[in-house]
């Protein structure tokens, strides 16, 4: 399994690269076998979203930020906030531009929490949107998680994921190796949550909160 750190894409990015093509080629031919052999579940967090007969919601990753190495070793699938731990620098300054959801997503201080943990948090919580009776309490745990960016943003002067990916593009390699971010995980703004709420459920039926009320009985 990748290490879910925070981190961004170091090695050539696709978009800058002339052999990507070729490279992209050889991903598709082999990505629907890793989704497969990995049952259609995230390599972190476990969440599954079966795509054998239509759309998965899984993306695969390089585990080693080399896009052209696609043997089966070096892909896993990842959930989409699992994979975005790893691309926080898809909106650093010489990326430019927009891409996925770099722009809304804030850094949190919250070591009692596993990025996987916090992960199916955001979608439990985003589930419980659809059903009048829990959305209010679904929008306060979610400020609850808020107040751990305030933390972030007055210790590091900044909590906004593309300020931090620019930080560690200026890192020298020894320095991103060591980076110090084990306590430090990713909160998806709201409309993400919202978004995203009707897809993880329909993935996950138990997700929704009329579903726990029922296994409680
Ligand atoms: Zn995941």
């Amino acid at each position: 399994m990748a290490e879910q750190r925070l981190g961004i894409k170091r090695k050539t990015h696709r978009r800058e690269d002339a052999r990507a093509s070729l490279a992209d080629a050889e991903f598709s031919a082999i990505r629907k076998s890793v989704l497969r052999s990995h049952g259609w579940r995230c390599a972190v967090c476990g969440w599954k979203s079966e795509g054998e007969d239509g759309p998965t919601h899984l993306q695969v990753h390089h585990i080693d930020d080399d896009h052209h190495n696609n043997q089966e070793s070096n892909l896993e699938p990842l959930c989409p906030l699992d994979h975005a731990y790893h691309h926080l620098g898809c909106d650093a300054p010489s990326h430019g531009g927009h891409v996925g959801w770099a722009s809304q997503m804030r850094v949190a201080y919250l070591p009692g929490l596993s990025p996987a943990d916090l992960n199916l948090l955001h979608m439990a919580l985003g589930a419980a949107l659809a059903d009048p009776s829990t959305a209010p309490v679904a929008q306060a745990i979610y400020r609850l998680l808020e107040v751990s960016t305030l933390v972030v943003k007055d210790g590091w002067g900044s909590h906004k994921a593309k300020d931090f990916a620019a930080a560690m593009e200026r890192m020298t390699p020894e320095q991103y190796a060591h980076r110090k971010v084990d306590d430090l995980r990713v909160l998806y703004d709201w409309p993400i949550v919202q978004q995203m709420g009707e897809v993880w459920k329909k993935d996950y039926p138990m997700l929704s909160a009329r579903s726990w009320a029922q296994h409680k009985r």
